[in-house]
């Protein structure tokens, strides 16, 4: 008997920053892609930065992908952390400090909450130009929840610490 649940649009932010970060987002997307009751359906390209918070790091490259779900979204939190788990992430307590990979989900349809273990929209989305530039390259007339289209957010914050780099990640 076919499914009664719907299919909800749901937007995961990667970031790495160690052991070869590109790999890192390459693997991350394949695992997205198997991810049950989800389809992945956007990749956007990589950028690179540097790090939020401690300095002493290497810099980032981040990506968002864009998928749809029968999921819901603390079902699909659960995934995300799978794969972080899945691919050794070690979470030592540091706030922002270095990472192999680090899934956030950015927005889930219109959903609005503010859960112990997940909020949405993402609380950084509105300030973090690596978040915003990959938006959107695929999602520029997404309504973020709450706030307003995503081209008129990424317009209001300046991209000049970003750098888009070549590897494509599918
Ligand atoms: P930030 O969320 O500011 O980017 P971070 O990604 O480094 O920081 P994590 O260590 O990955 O933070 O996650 C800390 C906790 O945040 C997780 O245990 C998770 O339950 C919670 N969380 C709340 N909202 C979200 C969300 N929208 N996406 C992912 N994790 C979330
Ligand atoms: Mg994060
Ligand atoms: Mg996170």
């Amino acid at each position: 008997m076919p499914s009664s649940r719907r299919w909800s649009p749901a937007y995961v932010g990667l970031g790495a920053n160690l052991d070869q970060p590109v790999e890192q987002l390459r693997k991350a997307v394949s695992l997205l892609g198997i991810v049950n009751d989800a389809r992945l359906v956007f990749v956007s390209p990589a950028y690179s930065s540097r790090p939020m918070g401690p300095q002493d790091q290497p810099d980032y490259v981040n990506a968002v992908a864009g998928l749809v779900t029968t999921l819901e979204p603390l079902e699909l939190l659960d995934a995300l952390q799978g794969i972080e788990n899945q691919m050794g992430r070690v979470r030592d307590g540091e706030r922002w400090g270095p990472r192999v990979i680090d899934l956030d989900l950015l927005v889930f349809a219109g959903v609005v909450m503010n859960g112990e273990r997940l909020v949405l929209p993402h609380p950084g989305i509105h300030e973090r130009s690596f978040v915003l530039y990959p938006l959107a390259d695929i999602a520029p007339s997404l309504k973020v929840p709450g706030l307003a289209s995503v081209e008129s957010l990424r317009a209001a914050v300046p991209g000049d610490d970003l750098h888009r780099l070549e590897e494509s990640l599918i």
